[in-house]
């Protein structure tokens, strides 16, 4: 039986470096979920298919092969063969994903995937409902929270970084759209596991975030290999 840690909470939280951070501290391969979502979505964004075209989206899953690499500490997505790291991060793809992330075909595909890579090996993975859905007897699970203000903000910094150009209102305004979306769709809604544990990150530094969760991790594993 392979060990599991959930990583879940909403957009600019974090969770993605802390993610990161914590796979190379504690030796666990990091399975960023989101990327999967982000990948189905660029390439019906590149075919122009819509939500709505469930037929021709059927099609895309049927062939889509996603693989997600690490090399020297940086997360490389590839979609059938193409190096997409980059154009799965666009603002379009960040206005599109949550709704085609809500259709059941969709999740009906990914879900599968991601059981399947963290029955193979010992995993941290990160998404919305890793630990209500995915892996809902996660070893560890962890709620990463954030005040919304402050997650925009660090989208904004992010996209400046990049040098992608959004105003922070645009930013703010994605953010608020896609959590309505992602906390009231019908299937996988982001919510709390009831058994998870809420870190809020809306003043703690990524390092304390990490510190925090990583002693965590460290006392279920030494719990385990007690076993
Ligand atoms: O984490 P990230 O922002 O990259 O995720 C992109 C989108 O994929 C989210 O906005 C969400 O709609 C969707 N997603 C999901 N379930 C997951 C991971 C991501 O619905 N487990």
């Amino acid at each position: 039986m392979s060990f599991v840690v959930a990583i879940d909470g909403p957009a600019g939280t974090g969770k993605g470096t802390v993610t990161k951070l914590l796979a190379e501290k504690t030796h666990l391969i990091n399975i960023d979920t989101g990327a999967m979502y982000r990948c189905v979505t660029l390439e019906c964004i590149n075919k122009g298919i819509s939500t709505s075209d469930e037929k021709a989206i059927l099609e895309v899953l049927k062939e889509i092969n996603i693989k997600l690499e690490h090399n020297d500490g940086k997360q490389i997505v590839l979609l059938n063969g193409k190096d997409v790291s980059e154009d799965i991060r666009s603002p379009k793809v960040d206005s599109e994903v949550a709704k085609f992330a809500a259709l059941k075909i969709v999740r009906d595909k990914m879900t599968p995937l991601q059981r399947k890579m963290g029955e193979e090996e010992n995993v941290i993975m990160e998404g919305r409902d890793i630990g209500t859905v995915v892996f809902p007897n996660a070893d560890v699970k962890i709620f990463l929270d954030c005040s919304l203000e402050e997650r925009a903000n660090r989208r904004y910094k992010q996209n400046l970084e990049k040098g992608i150009e959004t105003s922070y209102d645009e930013v703010l305004n994605s953010i608020i759209q896609r959590h309505k979306l992602e906390t009231e769709r019908e299937i996988a809604p982001l919510v709390k596991a009831e058994d998870a544990i809420v870190v809020d990150s809306t003043n703690m530094t990524i390092d304390e975030v990490v510190t925090k969760i990583e002693s965590i991790i460290n006392l279920k594993l030494k719990e385990k290999n007690n076993d």
